[in-house]
């Protein structure tokens, strides 16, 4: 439950499985007849340590994803002969978050409910998690939530979503500053022990290792969708807090074949400058018309650098201490080696984003947003010759 509720464990660290369930072909190949629902299921019941009971679970994701708009849940287009769109927009906030936020404010709601407990959740959001939030928290007895966003730096269609929603349980709160200052602000509440004890703060932000969980499950539902296990696909991410990847990444751990994990930054480039040097090397951040990725300290990064310490804690520990300190991280060349091998990184400054935009919808009729250009553009450049098909993902709606 502490997972689930705390997202950071009390000392600092990111909470992670202790050993991965393992799915074998056969298991793989027999979710090709599942529906989104019960895939999500499948998938997710290993990570529950049977704290949940099967058949709440069970309702509770039917309940979630039964809401979505379409009825394949996460779509796949073909785009071009070797790139596929996950459609990943057909939430009630028309971004990826939706797929693991619907679910974790049910989830929230059920475990609270039973502990007779409330929670007052606070996040701080440039757009789509604030958004996200609020629609998976509205109205739901055991929660308050709290969301900070910078006045007048969030998209009108945003600022809506947040602001028009009359649920007495929610709460908007529009800081004259910007992102950071409202990070900050969400720092000293939880900084502050005898608040942070007496509101019962939790927080629903990317670290979340169940937003992580549900997020793994639509790797699967492409991958068997385009003949997986018998098939093998690539995966292209956009990437700012690195929770989506990590995703991919972690449904690879369970399995699944996956051939090339790629991601793509925006102009907020350190997680591809780690991949071509080594260093993890904090700058200041970028504004962009990608703005969900206009981060420069990817928080779930450290769940990736655990597996590239050879799970090593407190090897780990050190590094990020010193991250903290002197904003930069060194992992030497082999360490490097194995990264690259792993993950293929690239990056697209704003005007190589919209000719992206441009180019797919010229190519392909498709109307893409920034976010999803950087994924599928990433895709195209990184893709082995002859290689696997990608599964690039539209992470949010064009509108
Ligand atoms: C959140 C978000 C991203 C970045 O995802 P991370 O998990 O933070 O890497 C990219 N695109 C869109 C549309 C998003 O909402």
């Amino acid at each position: 439950y502490d997972v689930l509720l705390a997202g950071l464990a009390v000392d600092g660290g990111l909470y992670l499985p202790e050993n991965w369930p393992v799915f074998k072909r056969e298991d793989i190949r027999a979710m090709q007849q599942m529906s989104y629902a019960e895939l999500a299921i499948r998938v997710m019941t290993p990570f529950l340590g049977g704290r949940i009971h099967e058949s709440d679970f069970a309702k509770i994701v039917n309940d979630t994803y039964h809401s979505f708009a379409h009825s394949a849940v996460a779509p796949l287009k073909q785009l071009e002969c070797d790139i596929w769109l996950m459609e990943l927009f057909h939430g009630p906030t028309l971004a990826f978050k939706d797929y693991p936020m619907q679910l974790i404010g049910r989830l929230f709601d059920h475990v609270l409910t039973r502990r007779g407990e409330r929670v007052t959740i606070v996040g701080a959001t440039s757009g789509d998690t604030g958004s996200a939030a609020i629609e998976a928290c509205r109205d739901r007895e055991a929660i308050d939530v709290f969301i900070l966003y910078p006045h007048e730096r969030v998209s009108e269609v945003q600022r809506r979503q947040m602001t028009t929603v009359s649920s007495p349980n929610v709460h908007c709160v529009a800081v004259e500053g910007t992102f950071d200052n409202c990070q900050d602000l969400l720092k000293a509440m939880f900084a502050d022990t005898s608040f942070r004890n007496t509101m019962n703060l939790s927080a629903v932000n990317s670290i979340n290792w169940a937003r992580i969980a549900a997020q793994i499950v639509y790797y699967f539902h492409a991958a068997v969708t385009l003949g997986g296990p018998d098939r093998q696909v690539s995966f292209a991410v956009p990437t700012g807090n690195f929770g989506n990847a990590f995703a991919a990444y972690a449904a690879k751990y369970c399995g699944l074949p996956v051939e090339q994990l790629i991601i793509g930054t925006n102009s907020n480039d350190i997680l591809t400058k780690f991949f071509e040097t080594g260093k993890l090397n904090i700058g200041t951040v970028d504004q962009t018309i990608s703005p969900s990725m206009d981060i420069q300290v990817s928080s779930n990064f450290e769940r990736f650098l655990f597996d590239l310490y050879g799970r090593d804690g407190i090897a780990l520990n050190n590094a990020m201490l010193e991250f903290r300190q002197a904003g930069i991280l060194c992992v030497g060349d082999k360490l490097q080696a194995v990264a690259r091998d792993t993950i293929a990184a690239t990056r697209l400054n704003d005007a190589q984003t919209m000719q992206e935009m441009a180019r797919v919808l010229d190519a392909t009729g498709e109307l893409t947003d920034p976010h999803t250009a950087i994924g599928i553009a990433a895709g195209r450049l990184l893709k082995r010759p002859g290689g696997a098909p990608v599964v690039a993902q539209a992470a949010a709606h064009p509108a």
